[in-house]
């Protein structure tokens, strides 16, 4: 660093990408520093992944309690109380959030809890203390925030996942409005925990980009456990009898105490003074880079969410560590953002990696589709009406899995070790010598031996 800078890293926002980067950075032997203008820990610790999964932990022993009786479990008595739920999931959101702090300070890097915003290519300015720093590389991780869409009447009502984690009481009814994976999960543990839940999405299937079967079936596990509105719009909400009343573009009117739009998220950009070093941003206001994460300003690197790449933590995580690699390290890395393993935490649950059917059809050609749709053992005694699906994609030419699918417990915890396999160039000649553990749902995997069909598109083979 020369003497013409405070710093060699300014790392604006401390969420997943921010604070790996960081860390890695000063590892590394630079000076870094680092503003957070809410809560260490970012979107991930604060309000999005982790205490979204405590609520999902919970919704799911409304299951184990009904499922307990096929065992020969009477269960007497149980009840929620979202309150004892709350503290208990921020007490651990707080001492995460300790954690994060200790670890960055650990490691050197120094944190300004202040918001911070572009003054030059080498400057920023602290808005909290009005001071300014000089930096020799700036990194933007400023991540991303909800959008309260669509723009109709009364949508200032509803309330977005940010402040889901802020309710005081369990709604006893509640419209959730989406059909991301966001909207997906939410509805589904508030459906858990006793709420009168509608799903409402505007288009057909919930979770686009998802394989289509993936998709049915999990319409058709929610359909059991919730109102399901698919193709229907918000047209207005009003107040109504203490509550809210939701008008839908069919006339339909649905009566909840809260309205939850998990509609999209926008980068957090506003406001951060890219207008003044030239960086121009998308239709949404995603900031453009190169594979190495630097933006079109040389000196300015950008990760995470607010680059629109792969909107996921281990994702922000892998950039903000390739950042500092390349910078700091001497060691040249990008991201591979073809292959990503990811989970939805629906009940059940989904796990992928790779390609859709769809579009490994339309990438490779003959595609061989080998799928089960059974009922989980577990279902045989609880009586529980449920149905696991697995499938899993092989390119004809190469015998290469392609796409893993699969809706039904711990599709999360399964899919990351199958990814393993997939990340790896994983044949279905691999999968079938694999033994399988037995009995478990994910011995399908690597027992299915007949393809269902073996896709040929027109003019093909
Ligand atoms: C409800 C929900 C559930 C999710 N569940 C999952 C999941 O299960 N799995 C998964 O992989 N991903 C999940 N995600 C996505 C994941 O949280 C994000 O992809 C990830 O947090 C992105 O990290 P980031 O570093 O880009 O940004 P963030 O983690 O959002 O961090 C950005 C930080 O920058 C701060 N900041 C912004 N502007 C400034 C400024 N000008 N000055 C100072 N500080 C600033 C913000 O306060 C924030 O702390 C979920 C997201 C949500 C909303």
């Amino acid at each position: 660093m020369s003497s013409a800078y405070d710093v060699d890293l300014f790392v604006i926002g401390g969420g997943s990408g921010g604070v790996r980067a960081a860390r890695i950075a000063s590892g590394y032997g630079a000076k870094v520093m680092l503003a957070e203008e809410y809560r260490v820990g970012g979107t991930c610790v604060i309000r999005g992944c982790v205490p979204k999964k405590l609520m999902v932990y919970a919704g799911r022993f409304a299951d184990e309690f009904e499922d307990a009786a096929g065992f020969g479990w009477t269960v007497e008595n149980a009840r929620f109380d979202w309150s004892v739920l709350k503290q208990r999931r921020d007490a651990e959101v707080t001492r995460l959030e300790g954690i994060y702090d200790t670890n960055l300070i650990r490691a050197g890097v120094e944190i300004v809890p202040e918001r911070a915003v572009i003054e030059d290519p080498h400057t920023i300015r602290l808005l909290g203390s009005n001071r300014t720093v000089r930096a020799e590389r700036i990194l933007i991780a400023v991540g991303a925030h909800p959008v309260k869409e669509p723009a109709v009447p009364g949508i200032e009502l509803a309330i977005t996942s940010n402040q889901v984690f802020e309710l005081e009481t369990l709604p006893e009814r509640i419209l959730v409005i989406g059909g991301g994976y966001i909207a997906v999960e939410f509805a589904g543990v508030f459906a858990a925990l006793g709420s009168r839940t509608t799903l409402l999405h505007r288009g057909d299937r919930l979770l686009r980009g998802f394989d289509d079967e993936v998709r049915d079936a999990l319409a058709e596990a929610y359909g059991r456990r919730m109102d399901l509105r698919l193709g229907r719009t918000l047209a207005r909400i009003d107040r109504r009898d203490g509550g809210l009343c939701a008008r839908l573009d069919d006339g339909a009117e649905i009566f909840c105490d809260q309205v939850l739009v998990a509609t999209g998220r926008r980068p957090n950009v506003a406001g951060l003074g890219l207008h003044k070093v030239g960086i121009e941003t998308d239709s949404i206001g995603a900031i453009p880079v190169d594979a190495y994460s630097q933006t079109p300003v040389p000196s300015i690197y950008a990760v995470g969410d607010v680059t629109n790449r792969a909107n996921l933590t281990p994702v922000a995580i892998r950039e903000g560590h390739a950042f500092a690699d390349t910078v700091y390290g001497g060691k040249p890395s990008c991201v591979d953002h073809r292959l990503i393993p990811t989970a939805v935490f629906s009940t059940p649950e989904i796990g992928i990696v790779g390609h859709t059917e769809a579009a490994a059809r339309e990438i490779y050609g003959k595609i061989d589709v080998y799928k089960s749709r059974f009922r989980p053992m577990k279902a045989t005694l609880s009586g529980r009406e449920e149905r696991i699906l697995m499938k899993v994609l092989v390119d004809c030419a190469t015998d290469r899995v392609v796409g893993v699918h699969i809706f039904g417990h711990d599709a999360g915890e399964v899919i990351q070790a199958v990814g393993i396999a997939v990340t790896m160039g994983a044949t279905k000649a691999d999968f079938d010598r694999t033994i399988a553990v037995h009995p478990t749902a994910a011995e399908e995997l690597v027992t299915m031996r007949v393809p269902e069909v073996t896709k040929h598109p027109v003019g093909v083979g």
